[in-house]
């Protein structure tokens, strides 16, 4: 944890914007670095050896890409500074470089790209480099990506006023992050605004969401279904971008993977009832049932016996389903009895 400090870094005009990358554990394995502990929403942290990290400022715009996706967009509230802080660099054993990855299935597991030697963790050479460490928060302010934007997506590739592909904070434009915005957050600005004006936007926009904790990769989930499936509901057809949720069809916590057809992309009344088991699809007619107790509301008695919206190909996985459907039909008997 960062001791608290008052922070000098306040910006004194035109607030600037910057992507901020993240990236989960797993993706990061190739990092010579001990990683910092991130957490997308919350806080961005960094320290003096990232290029930029200097100037970013209080009232900056920020927007953070977590692994291939934009998760959000959000402004810097605080910085809290250490500036005796420590970052663990791992080296090369033979070459001393950083730029040794991680094998997933080869022996040793980590590999050279600067001397193509072959080596184990176990034989990285450490070293202490002082640093100043940042945590930039943002909290308050965050508004989660309503629709999927990929790190290849011409609206944030035009957007970065560099072509870095390396640093971890890249200027933004800011007229040419309005159009980026609009998309993700599913609104319409109708005029570019500055930078200033999307901070005020978010500000006073009465965004102040809930921070919710996510499944691991539940954000990345949602918008590989929406590449997959559009947005649509597969209950109830087309739906905003904001409503849609990513169901899964299996116990997530006993099998802590996303599969793209172990899931359905549902609005989000449907996905709490079909998540409860009042809303389940019949596995040899692929028409949605419905709990008795729910025929008295008139927007669920409408949806029983509705074909699920999706092309043939894109159906889910039909076991998935069906232990769903004996699962719900127990949970209708109970109900009835
Ligand atoms: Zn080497």
């Amino acid at each position: 944890m960062h001791p608290r400090c008052d922070n000098p870094k306040v910006a004194d005009a035109i607030p600037q914007s910057w992507l901020f990358v993240m990236k989960s554990d797993e993706a990061r394995s190739w990092a010579a670095n001990s990683g910092y502990e991130d957490s997308v929403g919350l806080y961005y942290s960094y320290d003096s050896n990232v290029a930029r990290s200097s100037r970013v400022a209080i009232g900056d715009l920020i927007v953070v890409r977590h692994d291939d996706y934009i998760a959000g967009w959000g402004t810097v509230e605080s910085i809290d500074v250490d500036p005796n802080a420590t970052k663990d660099i791992r080296r090369c054993p033979r070459c001393q470089r950083t730029n040794w990855y991680a094998r997933a299935k080869k022996v040793p597991a980590l590999k050279c790209n600067g001397c193509d030697g072959e080596f184990e963790i176990e034989d990285l050479i450490h070293e202490s480099m002082p640093v100043t460490a940042y945590r930039a928060n943002y909290a308050g302010s965050w508004t989660e990506a309503v629709r999927p934007v990929s790190f290849r997506d011409p609206l944030l590739t035009t957007a970065q006023t560099t072509t870095d592909t390396f640093n971890a904070i890249r200027p933004l434009d800011p007229v040419r992050l309005t159009k980026l915005i609009e998309h993700i957050s599913g609104q319409d600005f109708s005029q570019p605004l500055t930078s200033l004006e999307l901070a005020g936007h978010i500000l006073g926009g009465g965004h102040s969401l809930a921070i919710v904790r996510r499944r691991r990769g539940q954000r990345e989930f949602r918008f590989k279904m929406m590449e997959r499936f559009g947005e649509r509901c597969a209950i109830s057809g087309e739906q905003p971008a904001q409503v849609l949720e990513a169901a899964h069809l299996y116990s997530y916590a006993a099998r802590p993977e996303h599969r793209s057809d172990g899931g359905l992309l549902l609005r989000r009344d449907h996905h709490a009832l079909f998540d409860a088991n009042l809303v389940t699809v019949n596995p040899t007619t692929w028409k949605v049932e419905i709990a008795p107790t729910l025929r008295r509301y008139e927007t669920y008695a409408a949806v029983e016996g509705v074909e699920l919206q999706l092309p043939r190909k894109m159906l889910p996985d039909r076991n998935l389903i069906e232990s769903h459907y004996r699962t719900s039909l127990e949970m209708f008997d109970r109900a009835a009895g």
